[in-house]
């Protein structure tokens, strides 16, 4: 008997399945049970609408190993994510209570629950939809009716399973658990025969249970008064522009460039014979830029700076670059709010006017700059 061969593979169907539920539903708080390797985990990091992921392991070990694979992408500290985010691993069980895991929008338990002793598995019950409550759960366990189409002696798919149901059990342990929690359940699943095999089900079997009521303020403080049992073996916070010290970095990052550039310009314009340079100085900025991602879909100078805003001027012997035009950017206007928050971020970092108003580059640092470049 030829096995079947699933594609894309089964469990990237179950995580396509979820990323689908995601996209649809915009969780923001997302845990997941039974995270072993932190696969999933790692897929929903790049989820624009989820701020916070947990993941709970009874394997302490995987997580320890696997954690990694969740930090934060060097690229991140350059371009920080526009929502907040934070991953935190803990080593516990599902049979187990802890007040971390309250309060989530979407819980999900792929091919977990086959793993749970019976008594394990009624007290996971209830610590899912009675203790941890969250708006939506999507559970995912084989269905065994497929596994004829599997092998010639079908047994359990793996040696820890403690049993595997076909569509009928698994339905009725489903809608018992909906009455009683009062939540509504669907059932579907991923992983389907060819059309001329007898009608077997989905090979990995999914119920989403969503909830139909919301819970007081006081249940959930009763809940949250519960003792910790679970042990936090990995916790990142990602760089986010919903954090001061990252806002600022990009938004100095943005006008410091576009003011740079305006002064350059200026000066050529200033000194004509410096024409060629110019020149060469404007075909590199025609070079692509490498960086993926919001920040590299801003307007380059070139294009904004012309159309926004009081141009650059001489005073003294300095080019001030008012900090209004500045402000004209839509990037640095929507992440500053107003002309004031921005003079403070650049409080510090470069010389201003005596009013605040304007960047102050002075002009005979450029001209120390020249004589470097020539002794050069
Ligand atoms: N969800 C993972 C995925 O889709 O890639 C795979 C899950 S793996 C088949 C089952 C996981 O459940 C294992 O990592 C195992 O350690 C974990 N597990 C078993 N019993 C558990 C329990 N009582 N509490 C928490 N995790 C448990």
């Amino acid at each position: 008997m030829e096995p079947i061969r699933f594609r894309p593979p089964l469990y990237e169907q179950r995580y396509e399945f979820v990323k689908t539920y995601i996209n649809t539903h915009k969780p923001k708080k997302v845990a997941d049970l039974g995270c072993s390797e932190c696969s999933l985990l790692h897929k929903l990091t790049f989820w624009d609408c989820i701020e916070e992921l947990v993941g709970v392991d009874i394997d302490e070990d995987i997580l320890k190993r696997k954690g990694y694979t969740l930090s934060p992408l060097p690229i991140y500290y350059l371009e920080p994510l526009e929502r907040s985010l934070t991953v935190t691993l803990y080593h516990g069980s599902v049979s187990e209570k802890d007040p971390a895991l309250l309060g989530f929008d979407l819980i999900t338990c792929i091919e977990l629950i086959e793993h749970l002793e019976t008594e394990d598995l009624e007290k996971f019950q209830d610590v899912l939809f009675g203790f941890m409550a969250p708006n939506a759960a999507v559970i995912s366990t084989p269905n065994v009716e497929f596994n004829v189409l599997l092998s010639e002696n079908p047994r359990f798919r793996h040696p820890d399973h403690k049993f595997e149901w076909n569509r009928k059990e698994f339905q009725s342990w489903a809608l018992n658990i909906s009455r009683q929690y009062n939540y509504t359940v669907e059932f579907t699943g991923v992983g389907q025969a060819e059309p001329e095999s007898k009608d077997v089900g989905y090979c990995s079997q999914i119920g989403i249970f969503r909830k139909n009521y919301t819970e007081s303020e006081a249940s959930m403080n009763v809940k949250k008064s519960c003792r910790s049992v679970y042990k936090r073996v990995f916790h990142v916070v990602y760089p986010s522009i919903q954090e001061e010290k990252y806002l600022r970095k990009v938004v100095l990052r943005i006008a410091l460039s576009h003011a740079e550039r305006m002064k350059t310009n200026f000066l050529h314009n200033l000194f004509p014979e410096d024409q060629e340079e110019k020149n060469s100085m404007v075909d590199n900025e025609k070079e692509p830029c490498v960086v993926s991602g919001w920040f590299s879909s801003l307007k380059s100078p070139a294009e904004t700076e012309e159309s926004v805003g009081k141009p650059p001027f001489l005073e003294g012997d300095a080019v001030h670059v008012p900090l209004e035009t500045l402000f004209a950017i839509p990037k640095v206007k929507e992440l500053c709010g107003s002309l004031e928050v921005l003079q403070n971020m650049m409080t510090g970092e470069v010389i201003l006017s005596s009013n605040g108003s304007a960047i102050v580059y002075p002009l005979h640092v450029e001209n120390d700059l020249d004589s470097d470049m020539s002794d050069a």
